[in-house]
């Protein structure tokens, strides 16, 4: 990070801790973006990996990319499996976890997770040796499917977290109006939860769900989710690359009895 040459251009975080959000345990930290200028950089000979060898340029391109579709995949599980709870949640909190559309919600919302696990389980259940190198990398085509199916579904999950919240997502009152004296008997009263939850763990839960579906950082995730690690037609070249397309014809062919 200190070496002679670098510089870093760093976008701020979203902050979730401000005084409009009520506190919770979690998030501590966010991550921060950065570009990074080399500008005549002495790169120190054990950490070069290529020296006049443009050759292999596309296959070190493509290595990356086999470690950095499957490392998207698996980075955004956690992440659905709590999106999952908060939205199930807080369709408890609002009284509508029996109505049958939200329940459908809810189907949505396992399908969703539990397939994007299923298919990130399955790359890393079938390896490759890459390139013979004996280097092993989880399955690319079932990387790039589970990349694949994860961004082109994430803007649906978050529509039905949208809709079991309500309106409520974006018009809450503020922590700071929840901790004025004068307002908070009126927030206890007008905005208290179903059946066991209070006004305040209902506000809470809104407060961290208007963080992840409403907020900057909302649009910023759904911007990740679709390009880091390579936008929809980066998977779609790798499945055209990576499927067994010659064995479903001959499979058609023997079918048809065709000799072509
Ligand atoms: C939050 C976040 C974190 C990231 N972290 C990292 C990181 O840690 N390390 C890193 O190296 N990168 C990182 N990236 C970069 C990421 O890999 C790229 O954003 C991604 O590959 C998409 O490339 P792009 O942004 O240049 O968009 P583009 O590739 O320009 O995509 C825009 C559109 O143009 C289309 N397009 C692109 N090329 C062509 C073409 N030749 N013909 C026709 N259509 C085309 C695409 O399909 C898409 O529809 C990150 C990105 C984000 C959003």
């Amino acid at each position: 990070m200190n070496t002679k040459g670098i510089t870093q251009i760093c976008r701020p975080n979203f902050r979730y801790e401000d005084t409009y959000h009520f506190p919770t345990p979690r998030p501590k930290r966010g991550h921060i973006e950065a570009l990074v200028i080399f500008d005549n950089v002495r790169v120190p000979k054990e950490r070069v990996f290529m020296l006049r060898e443009w050759q292999f340029a596309q296959y070190v391109a493509y290595a990356f990319a086999a470690f950095h579709r499957y490392t998207a995949v698996t980075y955004k599980i956690p992440i659905i499996e709590y999106m999952t709870g908060l939205g199930m949640i807080a369709a408890e909190a609002n009284g509508v976890q029996k109505a049958s559309h939200v329940r459908e919600q809810f189907i949505n919302m396992i399908k969703y997770t539990e397939t994007t696990k299923a298919l990130a389980k399955a790359a890393l259940m079938d390896p490759e040796n890459f390139g013979e190198t004996g280097l092993f990398v989880a399955n690319r085509l079932s990387s790039n499917m589970a990349k694949l199916f994860f961004a082109s579904n994430f803007h649906e999950f978050v529509r039905d977290i949208q809709d079991i919240c309500g309106g409520l997502l974006v018009t809450q009152p503020t922590y700071q109006d929840w901790e004025h004296a004068e307002l908070k008997p009126y927030l206890e009263r007008y905005l208290g939860g179903a059946g066991k939850y209070t006004a305040e763990e209902r506000l809470k839960l809104m407060s961290m769900l208007h963080h992840l579906v409403a907020s900057d950082f909302a649009g910023w995730h759904e911007v990740c989710t679709i390009h880091a690690e390579g936008s929809f037609a980066a998977q779609k070249m790798m499945m055209m690359a990576e499927a067994p397309i010659e064995m479903y014809k001959e499979q058609a062919k023997k079918i048809v009895g065709l000799s072509v």
